[in-house]
């Protein structure tokens, strides 16, 4: 029996039910433009350039974003340069009370927070609240807990600060990889210049009001915003000491290239094309669960996203069939909706490459099973989530990776199998295991090249876990000690 007003409606007679509509109530403030966050001040860009960002759910403009130019960058790292003695020099325990602030504050603005990042970014609301926020606090949180520890996180060793790092990062998880990057690097006592990627700044210039009224000293973080262009300014910069990059392999190399004659150094979080395998003694509603978010999750725009999935022959049909009727539940739709699973996609370019390989896949002879055949919204860059079988390991769709919904299914015989399909790729991120035999678990996980192997579940973070990968996933490690191990010389 269903109340009244408890959120599900019935449509045709009682048979057919759907949810009501349970949009966010918080309104978030939104200035008309954004100067650049630059030595403890918003600023307007030398450049006297702006962009605009959207909402991809609508496309509508929702603030114009200041665009640094090369003498922006300049007054950057000349603020985070002379920031970083003094926040290197503060009692640790101090710096640590710095980071404790900041996530304590971070968690006061929660709501808030994921409002703007669900609407800059597209991504559902219950991700961004449930999921993005209370990792970005615990990052902050784990990190002030290292502060005052490091000669004890490196025993023997006198750790010291790198001096100004400069940061890149990716629209798929905008505040948490800000909170990944900037963590450890404040714990260990570098300044930063960090760069939110073009399409989502809103968040990261909403956490610079936080440093401001946590009186984070200036200059200890600088938030220049911008395009690929500005990125390359500070890759190039000279007083930098440290690049971490999270993004594209594409770039990813271009970067590597340009630190290859300096003394910089460099950490580089790249693409993926992560495999799930399910074995046929796999307890199935568990390993349906973990297949379906290599689907839906943030729509796919996951560097570990598991979008290859690999079945064991014996209940590929079943798997299939499970799959099929999953896929039809999800909901897509209004990202502010608390009801959403899958939001839109971040932008239009992403939206075209998306298409790009779901055509691919057709055009090579894979059969694609689709969410549903509802019309799409009129406005804003949509995708139904589906997967494709009939997939041959040699198709575009099993081997580059999409960043959308769509998962690859595949099938083998043997483990002896499993692991060279799932070794097959220039990737080597994440991959799932899912099996009821720990000592296949732990066989599957010594050979599968991959920087992170969840058994019988994914997607699982936790900022004392190291996060990296192998190949052309790029190279050293974020979260845990190792993590810390980034941002000093020892
Ligand atoms: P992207 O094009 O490589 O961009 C990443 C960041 O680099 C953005 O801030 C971008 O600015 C900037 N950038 C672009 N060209 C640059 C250049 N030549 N020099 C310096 N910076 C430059 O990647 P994306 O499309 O935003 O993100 C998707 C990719 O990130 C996927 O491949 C995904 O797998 C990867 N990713 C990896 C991880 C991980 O932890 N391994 C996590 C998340 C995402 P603009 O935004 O202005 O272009
Ligand atoms: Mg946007």
């Amino acid at each position: 029996m269903i109340e009244e007003n408890s959120g599900l409606h019935a449509e045709a007679a009682g048979t057919e039910w759907s949810y009501a509509p349970a949009p966010e109530s918080l309104k978030v403030e939104i200035a008309e433009k954004y100067g650049l966050f630059i030595n403890g001040r918003f600023v307007a860009p030398k450049s006297h350039k702006y962009f605009p960002t959207i909402n991809p759910a609508s496309e509508e403009t929702l603030s114009q974003i200041a665009e640094a130019g090369g003498r922006d960058v300049e007054a950057a790292v000349a603020a985070a340069k002379a920031a970083q003695p003094a926040w290197a020099r503060l009692k640790p325990t101090e710096r640590a009370k710095f980071l404790f602030r900041i996530a304590r504050r971070i968690q006061e603005r929660t709501n808030e927070l994921a409002v703007l990042e669900t609407m800059d970014n597209g991504k559902p609301i219950a991700e961004s609240r449930n999921v993005d926020l209370p990792l970005v606090a615990q990052h902050f949180f784990y990190h002030a807990g290292w502060c005052d520890k490091l000669k004890y996180a490196f025993p023997g060793r006198d750790p010291k600060p790198l001096g100004v790092c400069g940061q890149i990062i990716p629209w798929n998880f905008p505040l948490l990889m800000m909170a990944w990057k900037l963590a450890p690097a404040l714990a260990c006592g570098n300044t930063c210049v960090i760069k939110p990627a073009e399409t989502t700044s809103l968040t990261a210039l909403r956490l610079a009001e936080i440093f401001r009224e946590i009186d984070l000293p200036p200059g200890v973080v600088n938030i220049v915003t911008g395009a690929g262009a500005t990125g390359q300014m500070i890759v190039r910069h000279k007083a930098v000491n440290k690049i971490a990059f999270t993004g594209s392999t594409e770039v990813g190399k271009q970067i590597a290239a340009a630190c290859a004659d300096t003394d910089k150094r460099l950490t580089l979080e790249l693409g993926g094309k992560s495999p799930h395998i399910i074995f046929e003694n796999a307890a199935l509603d568990q390993a349906i669960e973990g297949a379906i978010t290599g689907i839906y999750f943030n729509q796919g725009h996951v560097c570990c996203a598991g979008s290859r999935l690999l079945v064991q022959e014996s209940i590929l049909d079943e798997v299939v069939s499970r799959l099929r009727e999953r896929i039809k539940s999800l909901r897509m739709g209004d990202p502010l909706d608390k009801n959403t699973d899958v939001g839109a996609i971040n932008s239009a370019e992403q939206l075209a490459t998306v298409r790009y390989y779901i055509e691919s896949g057709l055009e090579e002879g894979a059969s694609i099973i689709n969410s549903s055949d509802e019309p799409l919204p009129e406005r804003g860059y949509w995708c139904r989530p589906c997967f494709f079988t009939d997939v041959q390991p040699s198709q575009l769709i099993a081997r580059e990776e999409i960043f959308g919904p769509v998962l690859a299914v595949m099938s083998f015989r043997t483990p002896e199998e499993a692991i060279s399909k799932a070794n097959n790729t220039p990737y080597g991120l994440a991959a799932g295991i899912w099996t009821d035999k720990g000592s296949k678990m732990f066989e599957m996980a010594k050979r599968l090249k991959a920087g992170v192997v969840w058994c019988n579940g994914y997607n699982l973070f936790d900022p004392a876990s190291p996060f990296g990968g192998y190949k052309e996933s790029g190279f050293g490690r974020e979260g845990g000690l190792q993590g810390l191990s980034a941002y000093v010389r020892m």
